[in-house]
């Protein structure tokens, strides 16, 4: 068991939130009570996790993606009304960490994906150094990364093929990262690999030779928040579980 405001500052520093400009708060968003036994970890939010949570017992949830983002106009009505009243209901806690659950350099989404992928990191690119770049542990191809990753995350990558060069640099940056692809290339990738794919990236990819790997924005992040909420109940001597909730996308 442990205090709320306990786990707060061990995360907050843990992620070194402080390091970085987001969509959104990082930290606790809701407050719930000041006891904490049971977490529960996931990757977003949502009004199904929250209530799998509840139902699981938990006192507090800590994920990914939150509630709370810049450009929402702050009204409690709708889908955010359901889930804050679940959530102050039932004394539930909601720890959210966006863009430093990405970057920490071995429990956050990038780091773990690398390490399941077999990418081994030894360099940084893009926006806050978000961006994950290195050498496949083992020679890869393209179709040899894209059946990996299709069997680490249980999906199929969309894979837009660039001009067959050996894949001796690969970049990396789970989730909405299609954005970061020129700067992948910038700094040296053979393949770029993330979770989306928008209209241009395709046509980058043609272009520059180097190939294009979307995985799904969900399947790709749903390895840091279990590992950052494992290490935060180890540290309490919490009980802790990852619910994972479905998403296509
Ligand atoms: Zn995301």
């Amino acid at each position: 068991m442990a205090a709320r405001t306990e786990i707060e500052s061990y995360a907050n520093a843990l992620l070194d939130v402080a390091r970085f400009r987001d969509y959104g708060p990082n930290g606790l968003q809701v407050e719930g009570r000041e006891e904490v036994r049971s977490l529960v970890s996931g990757v977003t939010a949502s009004r199904a996790l929250i209530e799998a949570a509840i139902e699981a017992g938990a006192d507090a949830i800590l994920v990914h993606h939150g509630l709370f983002w810049r450009g929402h106009d702050g009204r409690i009505t709708g889908w955010l009304r359901q889930r804050l009243a679940l959530l102050l209901a039932h004394g539930v806690s909601l720890f959210a960490y966006h863009l430093p659950l990405d970057a920490h350099p071995e429990l956050g989404n990038n780091a773990q994906l690398g390490a399941r992928l077999g990418l081994q990191p030894d360099g940084r690119f893009g926006e806050q150094d978000l961006g994950f770049i290195g050498a496949p542990a083992q020679p890869q191809t393209l179709a040899s990364l894209a059946e990996r990753a299709a069997l680490a995350l249980g999906r199929r990558p969309t894979v837009v093929a660039g001009d067959g060069r050996p894949l001796r640099r690969v970049a990396w940056c789970t989730g909405g990262a299609q954005g970061y692809f020129e700067a992948a290339i910038a700094a040296g990738a053979d393949a770029y690999l993330t979770g989306e794919i928008s209209e241009p990236q395709a046509h980058y990819a043609r272009e520059t030779g180097v190939a294009y790997l979307a995985c799904g924005h969900h399947a790709s992040e749903r390895f840091g928040a279990p590992a950052v909420a494992g290490q935060v109940a180890q540290a309490f001597g919490l009980a802790h579980r990852f619910i994972d909730i479905d998403n296509p996308a």
